[in-house]
């Protein structure tokens, strides 16, 4: 049996900041993701400009997930891929992780990263929507450049599809977003640059039906009911963000339930300790007040969730990790990294 200091649920910002932490505190450390890559949500928003991590210039979010995941391998953590926890249970003092492969894996603690879980969007409920998810209709973007001189709807008032549209703004020739509710209810800022642009936005409406061309391969015209009236717009694609259906990510045995918010967050007691000992938690699982659901608020979870774990194994470790500048292990990466600049 090999056992871990720490394993560490879900391979998202959380997650791997968590597990370069961990290795910073010299913690035997495990990562199990469900999905094929590591970086979490972040991957359905790969070419989306990010501009709030601090200290970061702005930087598209697959470039993003990619340091994140350098970072994460510094101390060489063990990584399980296409791995989904289904269970948790307790055995004396040690911790076992059930996953869907039918194995078993060994922890003194657990970090629970799951973020919001196992997220599915929610689809246009409309007869024979499904066939056009092949062509042009959509439900994130993977890639601008198809976008390019578009004509784009974007179904949707949310963050997610205000966002979107903000983004599709510079590629594509025009912009439309149709919208249920009488406002939009995304972050004022984006909703004025849309507004600044002129872009044709329509409350009170819903996509009513699809309208395909004679091969019935893509969708060209969507009806729309607009408080009743109908409008027909021609468009070359559709994006649809009417949010996110939420798979149960994991469960507990019944003497370590730990306790929730809204049925799925874990409450923090602090520190980001959950009521169970030895499982802690960080990111956007984690519900406590003031949360902050952005990556620098997963940062600085997972130092608390960490520092709590280096407690629970080892109670007269040092209550924080060192800073890089001060850690023994950083030396020889240090001279390393400064020969480089140096020499070059
Ligand atoms: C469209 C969109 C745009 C955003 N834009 C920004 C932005 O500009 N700036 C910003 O700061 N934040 C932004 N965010 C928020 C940011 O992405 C999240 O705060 C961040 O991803 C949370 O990280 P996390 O690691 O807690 O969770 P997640 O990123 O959700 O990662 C959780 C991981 O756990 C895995 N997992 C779940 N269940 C299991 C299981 N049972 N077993 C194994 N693995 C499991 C999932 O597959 C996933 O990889 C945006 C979010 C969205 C949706």
């Amino acid at each position: 049996m090999e056992l871990y200091d720490v394993t560490i649920i879900g391979g998202g910002p959380a997650g791997l900041y968590s597990a370069f932490y961990s290795g910073l505190r010299n913690m035997k450390t495990k990562i199990i993701e469900v999905q094929s890559i590591l970086g979490g949500k972040v991957n359905i928003y790969p070419e989306k400009m990010l501009w709030d991590v601090g200290g970061q210039p702005p930087i598209q979010a697959q470039h993003f997930i990619h340091n994140l995941i350098q970072q994460a391998m510094t101390f060489e953590p063990t990584v399980c891929l296409n791995t989904k926890v289904d269970n948790i249970t307790k055995v004396e003092n040690y911790f076992v992780i059930a996953t869907n492969d039918g194995k078993l894996h060994y922890s003194k603690t657990i970090l629970v990263a799951v973020g919001g879980g196992i997220l599915n969007p929610i689809k246009l409920d409309l007869e024979g929507a499904k066939k056009y998810e092949m062509t042009n209709l959509h439900y994130t973007i993977l890639g601008l450049e198809r976008f390019k001189n578009k004509t784009v709807l974007v179904s949707g008032g949310g963050n997610g599809a205000i966002d979107w549209a903000v983004e599709l703004l510079y590629v594509a020739e025009e912009v439309i977003v149709v919208y249920r509710k009488d406002q939009l209810t995304a972050h004022e800022a984006q909703i004025e640059k849309l507004k600044a642009h002129g872009v044709k936005i329509l409350l009170n409406a819903k996509i009513k039906k699809l309208v395909s061309n004679e091969e019935k391969t893509i969708i060209n015209e969507v009806v729309i009911d607009n408080a009743g009236d109908e409008q027909i717009l021609i468009v070359d694609d559709i994006l649809i963000c009417h949010g996110y259906n939420r798979e149960i990510s994991l469960t507990y045995s019944k003497e370590i339930q730990p306790e929730l918010h809204e049925e799925y967050y874990l409450v923090s007691k602090g520190k980001c300790m959950t009521n169970i000992p030895g499982i802690f938690g960080a990111g956007d699982i984690m519900s406590y007040e003031d949360k902050v659901n952005l990556l620098i608020g997963t940062f600085q979870d997972a130092v608390l969730a960490v520092n709590s774990a280096k407690l629970f194994i080892q109670p007269d470790a040092s209550k924080i990790g060192m800073v890089s500048s001060h850690n023994d292990m950083f030396e020889q990466k240090n001279r390393e990294l400064l020969e480089k600049i140096y020499l070059s």
